[in-house]
């Protein structure tokens, strides 16, 4: 499951790519490698992970990864073919959610592909093109749609619902913004639609702006107005400032970040939210070899989230022992909570949430 990174030229998306990839060969310890160029690999920051690790005296921290893929080249036209145009919508296409960078920086060394720094121009921008896509796409499944529903009946609601899509994007708007029912929403999502991935804005701030006012400018007072119609998250970063953070240690990095008065920096801000906005959580398992997140949908029941571990284990599986992270720290300890009583034991219907550490039990 990747997010795609997409943006106008010059807002700074490979200046946060940059960051991003840097950030993830920082940790190259962690089991994850580098696919392609234009894949960065990071890891999902979880501080449970390192209470865990004293808790536990483990050798290993392994967090979970998220994979962001640099899509370069989106311009104005490119659903008519500017630029890589058809190209560069087909890589949006293979993306689960879209973070979209633009740019609320001024600096008159640094051209605007349209003249200015307008944020809101760029959104509509790029919205526009992936509107021309998905409506492309959707005609040519209404002529298909068409010829079916003839012959079979069965069709007919399927065609009814691609008429209400096209409508919604001849009106300028996102397939996102229609209230679907949960067989709609399957069914849409088979058609792999631009506008109804999930969205995330990066509004890209200037050092000053960051340092000396939290990262608020009027540019991104505007892009989130936009984004509260579109119940979209804003993440507000400096992608300079993110590109040196990522050159830094962890102990550096955290000293950085109290001089800037920041507790957290806007790359792992930008993941924490490209997880959620995925639909992911984590579930956590302890030893003295190592600690582990790992990552699975929300609703995943147990049987499943254990074959995340070893498809064995998903086959043999017997119960799961479950505590909620906050309460073993509670209890100080496994052992205690044990002794309350607070390890619950689980079968194959439970549903595993955020922070669960678990230890499976299986038949080999
Ligand atoms: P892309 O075309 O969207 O990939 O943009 P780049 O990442 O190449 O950035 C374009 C220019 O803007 C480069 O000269 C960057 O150094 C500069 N830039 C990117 N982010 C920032 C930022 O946060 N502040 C400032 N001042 N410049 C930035």
């Amino acid at each position: 499951m990747k997010l795609g990174i997409v943006g106008l030229p010059n807002v700074g998306k490979s200046t946060l790519f940059n960051a991003i990839t840097k950030a993830g060969a920082e940790s190259a310890n962690y089991p994850f490698c580098t696919i392609e160029p234009n894949v960065g690999v990071v890891a999902v920051p979880d501080k449970r992970l390192d209470v865990l690790q004293k808790m536990y005296d483990s050798k290993k921290v392994v967090p979970t990864a998220i994979e962001f893929y640099d899509i370069a080249g989106l311009v104005k036209g490119a659903s008519q073919g500017e630029g890589l145009g058809n190209k560069f919508l087909s890589h949006i296409r293979e993306v689960a959610a879209i973070v979209h960078v633009v740019r609320c920086f001024e600096d008159s060394n640094i051209v605007h592909v349209e003249g200015s720094v307008d944020p809101l121009r760029d959104i509509e921008t790029i919205h526009l093109e992936l509107i021309f896509s998905d409506l492309e796409i959707i005609e040519r499944r209404i002529q298909k749609g068409q010829k079916m529903a003839k012959a079979d009946k069965a069709y007919q609601a399927e065609l009814e619902l691609l008429n209400l899509i096209k409508a919604t994007l001849e009106c300028g708007k996102s397939v996102r913004t229609l209230n679907l029912t949960a067989e709609e929403q399957e069914l849409v999502k088979s058609f792999n639609l631009l506008s109804y991935k999930p969205i995330i804005y990066v509004a890209n701030v200037s050092e000053e702006d960051l340092l000396e006012k939290g990262g608020e400018n009027k540019l991104v007072q505007q892009v989130k107005e936009h984004a509260k119609t579109e119940n979209a998250e804003v993440v507000v970063i400096c992608a300079k400032i993110e590109s040196e953070i990522a050159e830094l240690d962890e102990e550096e990095k955290l000293e950085f970040l109290q001089d800037i008065g920041l507790q957290e920096s806007g790359l792992d801000r930008l993941i924490q939210a490209g997880y959620r906005l995925l639909g992911l959580i984590s579930f956590l398992t302890a030893g003295p070899q190592e600690v582990r997140a790992w990552t699975i949908r929300k609703g995943t029941k147990a049987p499943q989230a254990a074959g995340k571990i070893h498809s064995d284990i998903e086959r043999g599986f017997i119960r799961a022992e479950v505590i909620a992270y906050d309460e073993l720290v509670a209890a100080g300890s496994i052992n205690h909570a044990k002794d309350k009583g607070l390890v619950r034991l689980e079968g194959k219907d439970y549903e595993v949430q955020d922070g669960d550490v678990i230890l499976f039990r299986f038949n080999v």
